[in-house]
């Protein structure tokens, strides 16, 4: 199963799911994205992961044959108010740890009940999410956890995301919930992308719009956070943080111009970035830019502006053109 939610981590929802069309299931959030799968055409599974937020959600949920997650007994209220037979597959959320989303283990005998004597539901399956796939700490203890509650059940299972798919084959069970993979990233802090054998999919890339001398001592951008202690050469990059380029990268963060490395320098603003050409006497207006993807791991880029490649992905801007 496929995890395209966040417009595919950014890349474009439409788009990846038919590049990605033989995969045996989608998982997103919306019921509108969902519903625009199946009228596009996909046939296989279409997984809601955090499940119906409201009733009226429930006779879509039916005629787009989508199944839900269910977490929460406010849910299954709901659909103990819902009329129609036989017609949802929903997906059991067991809080093995996480405790974010799901039911506590001592309530899952009980809503298994529930579930499997329900006239409107035609299918369950059983799943968890891990707190610690990418860490040292492991899957151990939610692992067994899991496998001790659902012991008695006869049901498919689903519990690895991309680090457990990875790492923890033990994990692996009748669906595996893969997302930052699919997009070439790594999701361990101590594995690149490149190490695990994955491929970049997106490459965020501008170009330099304006070239300057700066003499020692002039600053550059906003608050003039960098500030010159020797004559040297800058660009300007068009690229701010409202195509989604992280505000709080610092100068120094990792940048590629005419395919080699150098570094930003002083703020990032909402529609450019200024990048150190002090090494690189050949670059001028136009020379290629490249923010990451090839070349530059998406990680490496986030590492520096300290967060994850997840979310410098998912914030990708609809301002910015989109070529495939
Ligand atoms: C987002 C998500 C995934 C995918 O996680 P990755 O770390 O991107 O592989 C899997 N399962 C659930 C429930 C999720 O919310």
């Amino acid at each position: 199963m496929a995890v395209i939610k966040a417009n595919a981590y950014g890349h474009g929802l439409l788009r990846v799911a038919e590049v990605l069309e033989e995969a045996e299931g989608f998982a997103l959030l919306d019921v509108r994205d969902a519903i625009a799968l199946r009228e596009a055409g996909f046939r296989q599974t279409i997984l809601l992961l955090e499940g119906f937020f409201t009733a009226d959600e429930l006779p879509l949920l039916a005629q787009y044959e989508l199944s839900s997650v269910i977490h929460s007994t406010w849910q299954l209220a709901m659909l103990d108010a819902y009329p129609r037979r036989g017609t949802l597959s929903v997906w059991l959320k067991i809080n093995t740890g996480m405790n974010r989303l799901g039911f506590l283990p001592e309530q899952v005998p009980a809503v298994m009940e529930k579930l499997k004597s329900h006239p409107a539901i035609r299918e369950v399956t059983l799943m968890t999410h891990f707190s610690h796939a990418d860490e040292p700490e492991g899957v151990a203890e939610q692992l067994e956890l899991f496998k001790g509650l659902t012991a008695a059940y006869r049901a498919p299972r689903s519990l690895a995301n991309s680090a457990a798919l990875l790492r923890y084959p033990a994990t692996h069970a009748e669906w595996v919930r893969p997302g930052i993979m699919l997009y070439g990233a790594s999701p361990f802090a101590d594995a690149s992308a490149q190490q695990l054998g994955l491929q970049p999919v997106m490459t965020l890339g501008s170009e330099i719009i304006a070239v300057r001398e700066l003499q020692a001592g002039d600053s550059v951008g906003y608050a003039g956070l960098f500030r010159a202690d020797r004559a040297m050469r800058i660009g300007i990059v068009a690229c701010g943080y409202a195509d989604g380029y992280p505000r709080h990268a610092p100068t120094g963060t990792p940048v590629l111009v005419n395919g080699r490395r150098t570094r930003t320098l002083g703020r990032v603003s909402m529609d450019m970035l200024c990048v150190d050409l002090g090494e690189m006497p050949d670059a001028d207006v136009g020379s290629r830019v490249i923010l990451w993807g090839a070349g530059l791991p998406v990680e490496e880029v986030a590492g520096a502006a300290g967060t994850i490649s997840y979310e410098l992905m998912c914030a990708l801007t609809a301002r910015v053109p989109v070529s495939y």
